[in-house]
């Protein structure tokens, strides 16, 4: 086996690293061995340049995880070479490119888990193909997260606002989402769905950011159209038709149930409440009065 052509197709680009061996285990777990080695330009504990001043000081068995090959777990398990120095009398361990410093999980498994959290699978799925823990993939998503900062300083004329079940970590059962209601692009999603906290949070933007807002889209909740009055001066309040719509059927249903229960169950009238409950909602000019169809 070349090991260098194996150093490419991990995604390898350090000429310390070395692989010497590899082979399918019969758990199908490809193991790869090999060495990291140089010399160290300087001490990383007191900075001292090496000029006969840092010294081997043996081996230190590590390894680095990567991202799955032919559905293949990858596990490399690297020597690296240890180093002692006589200015400070500290200890340290070589270190690569192809993974951060006290870490197991390789680079390029980072780098793919970021982009296969774009997709819309689940965070066990990304974690069971780059050969990590859900809690691994985790944490790469709260640090990217990091890097989505809120544009303050617009607003689009048209938002939407929502509301969507929670995760564990959110305080609160719901949380809040708006959207640009033009493009339907998310804008930011919040852990809480309060007044006060809404109200503090849309003050965070420029005031002609919030005056830029024309409409605001919503459902029938009572809390967003206050932030009307207070946060987006120049907004009005549209009702989404569909939860409009989803509350008479709702408000119809439960009318429907309670005349039902006024009749005994083994009864005709309870029975065609119950059975033909859709008949009800279809508009009389669309109802057939001559034959009857199941
Ligand atoms: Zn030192």
């Amino acid at each position: 086996m070349c090991h260098d052509t194996t150093k490419l197709l991990l995604g390898i680009a350090d000429e310390n690293l070395k692989i010497t061996d590899g082979e399918t285990g019969e758990d199908g777990v490809i193991r790869l061995t090999g060495h990291l080695d140089y010399t160290p330009k300087a001490c990383p504990k007191c900075g001292i340049i090496n000029d006969q001043k840092i010294i081997n000081y043996g081996w230190r068995n590590t390894t680095i995880r990567f991202s799955k090959v032919l559905s293949n777990t990858v596990i490399l398990a690297l020597k690296r070479r240890y180093f002692h120095c006589k200015e400070c009398h500290g200890n340290f361990l070589a270190q690569t490119v192809a993974v951060p410093k006290h870490c197991t999980i390789s680079n390029t498994s980072r780098k793919e888990c970021l982009e296969k959290l774009g997709e819309p699978v689940s965070l066990k799925h990304i974690a069971n193909e780059v050969s990590a823990s859900d809690s691994f993939v985790g944490r790469q998503l709260m640090r990217a997260e990091r890097d989505f900062q809120t544009n303050w300083h617009y607003l689009p004329e048209i938002i939407l606002m929502d509301e969507v079940k929670s995760t564990k970590s959110a305080t609160g059962a719901m949380s809040f989402e708006f959207m640009n209601g033009e493009t339907h692009e998310l804008i930011d999603l919040l852990p809480y769905r309060t007044i006060n906290k809404l109200e503090k949070y849309f003050y965070r933007f420029d005031q002609a950011a919030r005056e830029n807002v024309k409409i605001i889209v919503t459902d029938m909740n009572y809390t967003y159209p206050k932030l009307v009055q207070t946060v987006f001066p120049n907004a009005m309040v549209v009702m989404d038709k569909f939860h409009i719509i989803n509350a008479l059927n709702r408000a119809f249903n439960k009318t429907r149930i309670k005349v039902m229960k006024k009749f005994t169950p083994s009864s005709r009238e309870f029975h065609a409440l119950k059975r033909y409950w859709k008949l009800l909602l279809v508009p009389t000019e669309q109802l057939n009065f001559e034959q009857f169809k199941k």
